[in-house]
């Protein structure tokens, strides 16, 4: 059989994500209370390298299982105390252990959002089958975080509330296969008042539209089902999205080419059924250009990963 794919540097990308995972790269040092997200990028990229199993030992795998559940937060009461979920990391320099103990929260050491997704990915991705995720925890907590108009927050107290965060909550309710914590209706209403003039879609209301936020809203609306009810128009939509190749994909009107919305936007084709008309070849060539020779990708030809 040919190699489909001869100028990727496997082993490279393999190595880098194996480096990641062992030891923060002193560029990301700043993204320490991040490092569930930056485990799902690499323990992601391993997977669909196909080396999970071939270049993790059992052991190790285990290990990663057991760190993801030292990061879970489990107060005592949810109304008073906060947030159930996991945290980033252990950056607070509180005492390391996956005990399952309710107890009262110390200041700032809360779960958020993006940490429960990634938390889960990661380890669906290590083969864990969530029996020690606190389900109940988790959905009253995504209940907490929802907005009046559908939309949801990353954390307990924040002002802030996107298309991220609801594409979050509808991944987790899909992942746990409950949906309670979601009310359809005004979450599929707040979609759409995302829909720019130009068809693609917003962070929020009233915004420039952006490759990413449209892999939100119609990642969202897929796993909805409900992507009839929370845009004008698909063919309007392909449009917008296909407008983005330059080669590569840029993430918004008069933006350069970078590594990242192949992705977003590859994806958001992928959902729509339309990725036949994507440029594959010419895609390849830029991402080509943007692969290091150290393993990984950079934003632009030239750059290193993490730039
Ligand atoms: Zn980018």
């Amino acid at each position: 059989m040919t190699d489909p794919l001869p100028d990727l540097r496997v082993k490279k990308h393999i190595a880098y994500f194996k480096r990641c995972l062992y030891m923060l790269p002193e560029p990301y040092t700043e993204s320490d209370t991040n490092r569930m997200t930056l485990a799902c990028f690499c323990l992601s990229g391993l997977d669909l390298l196909g080396a999970i199993e071939t270049d993790l030992t059992a052991e190790e795998r285990q290990q990663y299982i057991e760190w993801i559940y030292a990061q879970q937060v489990h107060p005592s009461q949810i109304e008073e105390d906060g947030q159930a979920g996991f945290r980033g990391s252990s950056w607070s320099g509180l005492p390391f252990g996956a005990s399952s103990e309710p107890r009262t929260l110390y200041p700032y050491d809360t779960a958020e959002l993006p940490s429960a997704y990634t938390a889960l990915v990661n380890l669906l991705v290590l083969g864990d089958d969530l029996s020690r995720v606190n389900k109940n925890g988790l959905l009253a907590s995504i209940r907490r975080l929802r907005r009046e108009d559908g939309s949801f927050a990353p954390i307990v107290g924040s002002h802030e509330s996107d298309l991220r965060f609801v594409y979050i909550s509808c991944a987790v309710s899909y992942i746990l296969n409950d949906w309670s914590a979601i009310d359809t209706e005004r979450t599929v209403a707040y979609i759409k008042r995302c829909e720019t003039y130009d068809h693609g879609i917003s962070a929020s209301p009233e915004r420039e539209a952006h490759g990413g936020l449209t892999f939100c809203a119609v990642s969202s609306l897929t796993l909805l089902d409900r992507f009839q009810d929370g845009h004008s128009s698909k063919e309007a939509l392909i449009y917008w999205l296909l407008s983005r190749q330059d080669g590569g994909f840029h993430g918004r009107v008069n933006k350069p080419c970078d590594t990242c919305y192949s992705f977003w936007l590859g994806a958001t084709l992928v959902n729509l059924g339309a990725d036949d008309l994507v440029n594959k070849e010419e895609n390849r060539k830029f991402l080509m250009t943007t692969q290091t020779p150290y393993g990984g990708f950079g934003k632009f030809a030239g750059d290193l990963p993490g730039k």
